[in-house]
């Protein structure tokens, strides 16, 4: 029998839209997929899974971790019938635009070669984006143990740890720009390592950041490794002209070199993309261009991906899923 309705992803997006679902009695079923390790870290729960706290949530005036808080969230999907699959949905037939396919057919992955294919007459897509590394072995596992290695400034600056450091933030976009000049407030100098000798970033985004006294652009320079056993201690750099490698004492480092939105099992749906390659949606609303397909989170999000924006959306999913339901006479 087909599900009413199938939540792809278990971040902040995913579990809002279970928490509203479920208690529309919508019996949503949470897809909260599997751990991967390479190209990315993926887990269950998101990007918040990597973040240690979380202190820009309202509601937590203390804080709470980002696993802690992912916990809270599913508890709270569950205690009103949420039922959890522990797979990822490997690919879905929409049917088309024009013909969306009724009920949706999906194909899951356990991960250890399992399979099934199962049915939702709605789907919420909530798979997040994911922070591009670098892809060293050593930032891997710094980021992992929470040891002063982040791709998210806004989430993990402000913790006493990076407090009067310096710090170093990779990449020479906005994100790069606006986290570095976000980081200026605590890091003692907050340096830019950017591989090329200009920058990406718009005009008043760089002259945010060089505008601060303790701003300082390392051009030409790319991370070649990250040195420290517990927390990041320093950074090997290699010029991109000369070759010549030179070590970086700092305390703190954030990658800000792109997200990837987590969308490869939806290529070929017919779903519509942005020019970015995330979820297209109209207007403010959840809906995709496929009928009975919703978006919410940083899936469909370049701009904000923060957790209490995609949990917002998530919101809106789970009352546009909820809205169209009814209009098909499914609920
Ligand atoms: P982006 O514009 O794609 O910039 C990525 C930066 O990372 C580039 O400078 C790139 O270098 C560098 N990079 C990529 N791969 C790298 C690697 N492997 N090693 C070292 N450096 C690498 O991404 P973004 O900054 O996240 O911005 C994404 C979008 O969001 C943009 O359209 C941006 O305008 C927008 N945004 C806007 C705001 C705002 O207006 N407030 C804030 C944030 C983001 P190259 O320059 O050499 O390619």
């Amino acid at each position: 029998m087909a599900h009413k309705l199938v939540i792809i992803g278990s971040g902040p997006a995913g579990w809002t839209a279970a928490i509203y679902a479920a208690r529309a009695q919508l019996d949503p079923v949470v897809y909260v997929g599997v751990p991967k390790q390479t190209p990315s870290i993926v887990l269950p729960g998101g990007q918040l899974m990597l973040t240690t706290e979380v202190e820009n949530y309202p509601g937590f005036p203390n804080g709470v971790t980002g696993p802690e808080m992912m916990e809270m969230f599913q508890k709270q999907a569950e205690r009103f019938g949420t039922r959890v699959v522990h797979a990822d949905i490997a690919s879905c037939d929409f049917g088309t635009p024009e013909k969306p396919r009724r009920p949706f057919v999906l194909k899951t992955d356990d991960g250890n070669g399992k399979s099934e294919t199962i049915e939702a007459h709605a789907v919420i897509i909530a798979t997040g984006a994911v922070a591009n590394w670098i892809g060293l072995p050593n930032e891997m596992r710094l980021a992992r143990q929470g040891g002063g290695v982040s791709a998210c400034a806004v989430c993990d600056g402000a913790l006493p740890a990076f407090r009067n450091q310096p710090l170093a933030v990779v990449g020479g976009g906005d994100t790069a720009m606006e986290e570095a000049t976000y980081l200026t407030k605590f890091g003692s100098t907050v340096y830019i390592i950017h591989r090329r000798d200009s920058l990406r970033a718009s005009k008043v985004m760089q002259q945010r950041f060089l505008s601060k006294p303790n701003a300082k652009v390392l051009w030409n320079k790319v991370v070649v490794d990250v040195l420290g056993e517990d927390h990041i201690e320093a950074v090997m750099l290699q010029d991109t002209v000369t070759k010549e490698r030179s070590r970086l004492d700092v305390r703190g480092l954030f990658v800000a070199i792109g997200h990837t939105p987590a969308t490869g099992f939806l290529q070929g749906t017919g779903l519509k993309f942005n020019d970015k390659g995330y979820v297209h949606l109209d207007h403010r609303h959840s809906a995709t261009n496929i009928e009975g397909v919703f978006a919410a989170g940083d899936v469909a999000d370049a701009e904000y991906r923060q957790a209490i924006t995609a949990a917002g959306m998530g919101c809106q999913a789970a009352l546009d899923a909820e809205r169209w339901l009814g209009k098909m006479g499914m609920v």
